[in-house]
């Protein structure tokens, strides 16, 4: 299986593996987005393939596509959300023993969206694994996992893509290599961001709207910087829009203390770091945080806007 960017992670990995020695519970954590989960069927074929993870052999191939009946990933057999009761079920299960080879690998995607609760129902099993067990974690954020559990695994830091290896993933896939480029640059080399685009969805509108918004805010204009945030239709369109302007503004911070810019919207990140002062461009982010971390935009869209130009413009 290529994994793209991630070279000195899986030469790490196949050495480990080579001497026999991958660990039973494994940690994958780094921004979303980076390919842990490719990763964490790489890790599923080193345990089961016999052959270094070779690709051709049925184990590696049906571990690829998501059809290797030991390889479960947990979070997707539950509908997509960890849940108390379907969760103990599953755990029940892992008694069972495994179809075809040896091993039965577990796989907790998003382990940081489970709970202390669900955590700690899947400690005892980590604690005293059976034979027949192994266990992949993939997590943004390591500090919602609780530390009972961290201090018994095996922890890996992904390392993001990267605009080259992005761009060379997708054109890989079929995407006219121009097309490739262009996305990868747009989304710092964030391959599922940029399937996200090419799959079809609003989110080339979204990001349209954030660069409308950056924009006014660029030319000072508070009247134009009101009327882009109306645009929205509906809360999620909204949060995503404000994640994406949050990045503008990002790249505007950046630029002003001598950096680059890494998304979309370089020019309206230009002209914002152009325009404002650090401290501005900060209070800015911070207005942007907290649309969309929820804490207003329970509020109407008017008070909400009238509350994020203010901080913004002042007045
Ligand atoms: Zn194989």
């Amino acid at each position: 299986m290529r994994l793209y960017g991630k070279d000195g992670l899986k030469a790490r990995l196949d050495g480990i593996a080579a001497m026999g020695r991958l660990p039973h519970a494994i940690l994958l954590s780094g921004h979303a987005g980076c390919g842990k989960k490719s990763l964490a069927r790489y890790i599923a074929q080193l345990f089961l393939c016999g052959n270094n993870a070779c690709g051709q052999c049925a184990a590696c191939r049906n571990i690829e596509h998501d059809g290797h009946p030991d390889v479960i990933f947990v979070k997707a057999l539950l509908g997509g959300k960890y849940s108390m009761e379907p969760l103990r079920g599953v755990l029940r299960d892992t008694v069972i023993k495994p179809n075809n080879g040896d091993l039965k690998i577990y796989v907790f995607e998003d382990a940081d969206t489970m709970t202390p609760q669900h955590q700690n129902a899947l400690l005892k099993l980590i604690e005293e694994p059976a034979e027949h067990l192994r266990f992949i974690f993939t997590c943004v954020n390591t500090s919602l996992i609780l530390e009972t559990i961290l201090s018994r695994v095996t922890e890996f830091e992904v390392p993001d893509t990267g605009v080259n290896a992005c761009a060379q993933c997708l054109s890989d896939s079929g995407v006219d290599a121009q097309r490739a480029r262009e996305l990868s640059e747009m989304f710092a080399g964030n391959i599922s961001e940029c399937r996200a685009v090419l799959d079809g969805g609003d989110e080339m509108k979204l990001i349209e709207t954030a660069q409308n918004i950056a924009a006014a805010i660029g030319r000072h204009d508070k009247f134009g910087t009101a009327s882009a945030l109306t645009e929205q239709q509906g809360r999620d369109d909204f949060a995503r829009t404000i994640e994406y302007l949050t990045r503008i503004i990002r790249d505007a911070l950046a630029l002003r203390c001598g950096g680059e810019a890494e998304f979309f919207g370089r020019n309206e990140a230009q002209s914002i770091a152009a325009g404002f002062s650090e401290e501005e461009i900060l209070g800015m982010l911070d207005a942007a945080f907290e649309l969309a971390e929820n804490e207003i935009y329970n509020l109407n869209l008017a008070l909400t806007t009238a509350y994020f130009t203010s901080k913004v413009f002042g007045g």
